[in-house]
């Protein structure tokens, strides 16, 4: 096979005429068969690195992908595209994933979107070995790395199916966020046949950084906001402070709004929409916006609150600029959050007890008694629980995300469902059960006419736009539905949206409940770990940036020029070499001994002037420090 076709292909699905940096490269080494890891940052263009080989090889593409939300949308644009493509997550019942797993078997399906924790349920398995699988692509491969900021235990599944396809299709991983070690964990959890590593590097030359110390942010950002042209995105940690922020923008006659995962999905479209139409000027979000941020020119993203991450921080500005004009990322940062960074720790780990504590309770919530409940899936009402119980939510939260990593339950993020209909009778006998019950009769047709496929699978249905066209009541529509299934000529699955759990293992006594080291103290050391280099990060006033950021990714990279650091050194007039070069040297001669400033600048070999410029600079930035005789020492604090 090889490449044309899949130029062909670009051209004639998505309308691109040419591929993006590296996809080039990562698709054919994927049409060569080999496993392959892709490093490519937000927005470098990863879905057609799968997408485009998927539909050119013979067979079907798995894609792994965590976001339930996410593999919808991209199932849906396939389907707009023509292209058959199928999903098969928790939110189902047993009786869809088997048609789903039949109809990628026998169905000349392109794609099939498939939950991690789905892969070693027994159903998929019993099947999978049928399957003619032409590619695995794993989207958002960090997640299977405990150094990653986002590990899920079901990743580690993913690597069972080496042995249980039959196909030994090449694996595709990509990411936009791999440090050294997690690169390292990808390629051995997933079993790599070879290190085929594909990247392009993370920089971002259009994007200017900046950290900003200020107490009142409030004010900051109203002057900022004044001088800066275009749309942007104003990232905050709670959905409170995303509220109140937008509103007080609103008042001083900015177009602002707000964004969480607390707003319904239909509101939360709508504010996305005006945003991306440039109607809403700034939204102000909590890290629940990102998902299928596809605008071009946002020219600005500020973080009034520091994430917890450096790859959460690099993710989150990586939305800037995509159109390579010149953008700001920048950093609201003071000494209170720091302290309320470090003050959320306890919360972020529970004490052990607790969560177990939390464990007996969500058993006993959902009525599972010990030694049952393996492979059950529960709906489940978080705020009802925690009333409850009197729990506090995140340590609630929290407790589950360790409960996951240990590998007792799976906890999915609110899906949305839509209804959905299948029929299970064939054409003739629903065409008997027609002339038998004249009243169903231009029911059913309208069912026929609105939707296709309906006899081999479960369609979604939209009760609104039924009672639309039929001209019946909403509830009338319903109640159509419900007695045909009673009737047995349908299957009819109400839709309904709520967040899910799902027991892998059955109940445990308390007794035999263990969080291990490494889900727990491990854990705790590698966030703490990852927090450190943030606040680093935050506090830094010597360091390129850009150069920071790149440096975190494994990336050596030249100064860029732009940041708020390189700015201020821009003023001195001196060329990185030489300020560099007189840093090392001042810093030797200040580590070994005390010394005032004109003797350090005769023993240094560089113009009097030029020194004393760094010596003033390094002052200023409270690097060096001199006492009251006038000696100078290296401020490491
Ligand atoms: P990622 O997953 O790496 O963040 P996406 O796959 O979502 O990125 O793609 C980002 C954007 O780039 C999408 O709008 C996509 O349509 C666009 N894109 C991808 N490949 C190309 C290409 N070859 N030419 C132009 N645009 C592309
Ligand atoms: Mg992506």
């Amino acid at each position: 096979m090889d490449i044309e076709i899949c130029r062909k292909i670009l051209i004639k699905y998505w309308g691109f005429t040419s591929f993006k940096p590296l996809q080039e490269e990562i698709i054919k080494s994927v049409l060569a068969g080999e496993d392959t890891l892709g490093l490519m940052p937000t927005g470098g263009g990863k879905s057609v690195t799968f997408q485009v080989p998927g539909i050119a090889m013979e067979g079907i593409c798995l894609v792994i992908t965590p976001l339930i939300a996410l593999m919808k949308e991209q199932v849906a644009r396939l389907n707009e595209m023509d292209i058959k493509a199928l999903a098969l997550h928790s939110g189902m019942t047993r009786e869809e994933i088997e048609i789903t797993l039949d109809n990628s078997i026998y169905g000349d399906y392109k794609f099939l979107y498939v939950s991690p924790e789905r892969i070693s349920s027994p159903l998929f398995k019993s099947k999978a070995p049928r399957l003619n699988v032409s590619l695995v692509a794993i989207d958002e491969a960090h997640c299977i790395s405990q150094w990653g900021y986002d590990f899920r235990p079901s990743y580690l599944k993913i690597v069972e199916l080496r042995d249980l396809l039959r196909t030994s299709p090449p694996f595709l991983a990509l990411t936009a966020t791999a440090t050294p070690k997690v690169i390292e964990d990808i390629i051995e959890k997933l079993n790599f046949r070879g290190k085929n590593i594909l990247r392009t590097s993370f920089e971002r030359k259009n994007i200017s950084y900046f950290v900003r110390k200020v107490e009142d942010k409030g004010t900051f950002l109203v002057n900022t906001l004044r001088k800066v042209k275009g749309s942007g995105i104003i990232y905050v940690r709670s959905r409170k402070r995303a509220r109140e922020v937008a509103e007080m923008l609103s008042g001083k006659g900015f177009s602002a709004d707000y964004y969480h995962a607390g707003i319904s999905n239909e509101l939360r479209d709508k504010k996305q929409a005006s945003w991306n139409s440039g109607e809403t000027r700034i939204i102000v979000a909590t890290n629940a916006f990102g998902m299928g941020i596809d605008k071009p020119d946002v020219r600005f993203v500020i973080h009034w609150d520091i994430p917890e991450s450096i790859e959460s921080y690099f993710q989150e500005t990586g939305r800037a600029g995509r159109d390579n004009k010149p953008s700001w990322a920048v950093l609201l940062f003071n000494e209170a959050d720091k302290n309320r960074l470090k003050g959320s720790i306890p919360q972020k780990f529970p004490p052990i007890e607790k969560i177990k504590d939390i464990y007996e309770m969500l058993c006993n919530y959902l009525k599972i008694p010990v030694g049952a409940g393996k492979d059950t899936v529960h709906d489940f009402n978080m705020q009802e629980f925690v009333a409850q119980y009197h729990l506090p939510v995140i340590v609630t939260y929290n407790s589950l995300m360790f409960l996951q990593r240990e590998g007792y339950l799976e906890f999915t993020e609110e899906i949305n469902n839509p209804s959905r209909v299948h029929f299970i009778v064939g054409r003739d006998d629903l065409y008997k059960f027609q002339v038998a019950n004249e009243d169903y009769d231009s029911f059913i047709k309208l069912l026929l006419r609105s939707y296709t496929g309906m006899f081999t699978s479960y369609v979604p249905v939209n009760e609104d736009i039924l009672a639309r066209k039929s001209g019946l009541s909403r509830e009338k529509v319903c109640q159509y539905l419900i007695r045909l299934s009673a009737l047995n000529i349908i299957h009819y699955i109400p839709g309904k949206r709520t967040p899910l759990v799902i027991f892998t293992e059955e109940r445990l006594d308390r007794k035999s409940i263990l969080i291990s080291p490494d889900n727990y103290l491990h854990v705790k050391e590698k966030y703490l770990l990852r927090l450190e280099k943030m606040l680093e990060y935050a506090e830094s006033e010597t360091k390129c940036r850009s150069v920071m950021l790149l440096e975190y990714f494994g990336e050596d990279a030249e100064r860029c020029g732009n940041c708020d650091v390189c700015r201020k050194r821009n003023e001195l007039e001196l060329s990185k070499y030489e300020f560099d070069l007189i840093i090392n040297e001042i810093k030797t001669i200040v580590y070994s001994e005390k010394v005032n400033a004109h003797n350090l600048v005769n023993r240094i070999n560089f113009s009097e002037e030029k020194v004393v410029k760094v010596i003033r600079w390094l002052l200023d930035h409270n690097k060096l420090h001199q006492d009251e005789q006038g000696l100078l020492s290296w401020n490491n604090s």
